[in-house]
């Protein structure tokens, strides 16, 4: 049996983020991006859990994520923002109605057309990245939903966010619906909302600072202590010795790395917490090990687990990086504990 970190994912906060999201969809559906098996906590449990909740419409990159989700839950529909390549062709027709491209390039639907299915379309209206200049090439075609995509949502008085709404609505549109908001977007408010919504990040404990307080913390670390250590003082722990004890430290070394995605900047912000008592990370992050300064704790054994202190905002803002990122980058060797 592995002894290695955990992550403690709650299923019930994704289900209330949804419902929050939807909310504040208003009268749009919402469904869910589950990329990147679901921003790293596992696709087919989010996938479960939102349809759950309500959830109908899915999104995933590329056709390995849609065939390694499985059979879609009764009533649920998933596309795959990548569109299509001819290699993808067998699998993408194997996988059934329910599951179709985002066409985003006059090949990709040349390449559609020839399968008579519908699908959804993507179109470019300033982010410059994936997607058709208009709708032209679609006719005859059964298009589901007609998309597009926001570069500057989470600034909410960036010019670019109603010149792309101005730009959505002057190409004409043959779908039944329209989609351009993400979560930042449904935070923009009832203009960008259309007739379906796509938030990702937002259900997993991240996303639009307009809704950030009324969003619950997704994931939680847990690192078991492989050792438990007294250093004396003036001596050092850890490479490029860094940090030097000023006082008799207990130390506790947690089987976490940044292997697993637990950033190497968090030297300077990490902590973690044993019956509410901080105790500080100390010297550097390595990649498989992490120490503690556990001096103040109440007493402690090898063998039990840490709290590792990792609110996704603020680890994101104190390490320069994206939540995004941080989310994605929560490695392999984590037992994923789904509550
Ligand atoms: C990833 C993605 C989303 C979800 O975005 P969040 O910012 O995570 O809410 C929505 N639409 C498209 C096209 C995406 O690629």
């Amino acid at each position: 049996m592995a002894f290695a970190a955990r992550l403690l994912i709650s299923l019930e906060a994704v289900a209330a983020n949804w419902r929050l999201l939807a909310a504040a969809s208003g009268r749009a559906t919402t469904g869910a991006a589950i990329k990147a098996d679901g921003y790293g906590l596992g696709a087919r449990p989010m996938l479960d859990t939102l349809a759950k909740a309500g959830a109908r419409d899915f999104f995933v990159a590329s056709w390995a994520e849609a065939a390694a989700l499985g059979a879609m839950p009764a009533g649920a529909r998933l596309a795959v923002l990548h569109g299509i390549t001819p290699a993808e062709m067998a699998t993408a027709q194997a996988l059934g109605p329910d599951v179709r491209p985002v066409l985003n390039t006059p090949a990709q639907v040349a390449l559609w057309r020839q399968t008579g299915r519908p699908a959804d379309v993507m179109i470019d209206t300033g982010i410059n990245r994936l997607g058709l200049a208009d709708t032209a090439l679609l006719q005859g075609m059964t298009i589901d939903t007609l998309h597009s995509h926001l570069a500057c949502a989470e600034t909410p008085a960036h010019a670019m966010n109603r010149a792309q709404l101005a730009a959505f609505h002057a190409v004409p549109n043959p779908a039944r619906r329209r989609a351009l908001a993400n979560s930042a977007g449904i935070a923009l408010g009832p203009d960008w909302h259309f007739d379906l919504t796509r938030p990702g990040i937002g259900l997993y404990g991240g996303g639009p600072s307009a809704m950030r307080d009324r969003l619950l913390p997704v994931v939680a670390i847990e690192a078991p202590i492989l050792q438990l250590r007294d250093v004396p003082a003036g001596a050092s722990v850890g490479y490029g010795a860094s940090f030097i004890a000023a006082r008799p430290t207990r130390v506790a070394i947690t089987a976490l790395g940044y292997a697993d995605g637990y950033p190497r900047a968090m030297a300077t912000f990490g902590s973690a917490r044993v019956a509410g008592v901080a105790c500080p990370l100390i010297g550097r992050v390595s990649m498989d090990l992490t120490a503690f300064d556990v001096t103040d704790a109440p007493p402690l054994a090898e063998g039990d687990w840490l709290s590792v202190d990792f609110d996704v905002g603020a680890a994101a803002a104190q390490c320069n990086r994206a939540e995004y990122e941080l989310l994605t980058g929560l490695g392999r060797r984590y037992a994923r504990v789904y509550t």
